[in-house]
């Protein structure tokens, strides 16, 4: 088996249950059941469900909205507490976990120190943003010191998606396809856009951001993106085509879409060093996803690619070939 890293992994810290009630109210009891057990286990299933997989490190997140999900008079501490928290439980297993910080956004320069105390102190490989903090999108000047921030550190930002602030009119009275199956793309997706078209990775060039979900099925439209913005550029100005930070400043993770010719599409779309393998735990299944990426049509050096090195080289961690010699 393919040895794996994962990181869009998900964990509950204390205080922050709340914001899940809703949502598993929603679902059959014994589902829900299965997710809260999951979400706050760190070194009992996990693991198991990791050894089984070939997955050697997971890099582990609040579930969210985190810390967003605060006032903001609140939010700092509580995004403190909780990497706080997630730090003790990494300590236990430094070999087989590692965490993305859950930040403040409410405030660029708050998010940014604790981005720099996750990193420097707790030793975190960067962070997973959920999309906007009530309603506030990061593509403006207010938000450069945070990006330059995350420049500066050579961390990946992972834009994890959430709720819309306000649903749009076109999914109004559909909840069925306002969250995961449909809306929550469209958001983060959306958001995605905003940050590219904003400028952000012209002004911070050397910014990874991580997108899930084979992208938020932005990979598909690439193509797309330039032939308009040139014929309609609206008074934007890029530093390069809309396509060319796909790959470059974008990267994304296979995490809840096992599609074989999805993955083809988007590895066509973004480059073999741009896809990497994660799976979403514990909202989707472990060994659906294994079985997705060992059996994708891809040659055994593509696979380590997707699979390990191409996370590992992200997160400045020992690729196969410099870990063992696969
Ligand atoms: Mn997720």
């Amino acid at each position: 088996m393919t040895p794996k890293i994962t990181f869009e992994e998900h964990f509950m810290a204390p205080g922050f249950e709340k914001y899940s009630e809703a949502f598993l109210k929603l679902i059959p009891r014994d589902q829900a059941e299965i997710l809260t057990r999951r979400l706050g286990d760190f070194d009992g299933e996990r693991i198991e469900i990791m050894d089984r997989a070939g997955i050697t490190r997971s890099i582990i997140s609040l579930t969210g909205p985190g810390a967003q999900g605060e006032v903001p008079e609140n939010a700092a501490n509580a995004a403190k507490g909780a990497n706080d928290f997630l730090a003790e439980k990494i300590a236990k297993n430094a070999d087989r976990l590692g965490g993305l910080a859950t930040l403040p956004m409410h405030d660029p320069e708050a998010a940014a120190r604790e981005l720099n105390r996750s990193v420097c102190e707790l030793g975190f490989q960067g962070c997973l943003v959920n999309s906007h903090t009530h309603g506030v999108y990061y593509e403006g000047p207010e938000y450069d010191p945070f990006w330059s921030e995350v420049e500066r550190l050579g961390v990946p930002f992972y834009l994890h998606p959430s709720n819309a602030y306000v649903t749009p009119h076109v999914l109004g009275g559909m909840p069925v396809i306002q969250g995961a199956t449909w809306g929550w793309g469209v958001e983060t997706g959306s958001h995605a856009l905003r940050i590219l078209f904003g400028g952000v990775f012209d002004r911070f060039p050397k910014l990874k951001l991580v997108l899930g979900h084979m992208g938020e099925a932005l990979p598909f439209l690439r193509w797309r993106y330039d032939s308009r913005f040139q014929a309609y550029p609206m008074g934007v100005s890029l530093d390069r085509a809309p396509s060319a930070y796909f790959g470059s400043n974008i990267l994304i993770t296979t995490s809840g879409v096992c599609s074989h010719a999805s993955l083809m599409g988007a590895i066509g779309e973004m480059g073999e060093d741009a896809v990497m393998f994660s799976i979403d735990y514990p909202y989707e299944d472990t060994d659906l996803a294994v079985e997705f990426i060992e059996t994708a049509p891809l040659d055994e050096a593509m696979r380590a690619k997707v699979c390990h090195d191409n996370a590992a080289r992200l997160f400045g961690l020992p690729t196969l070939s410099e870990r063992d010699g696969y």
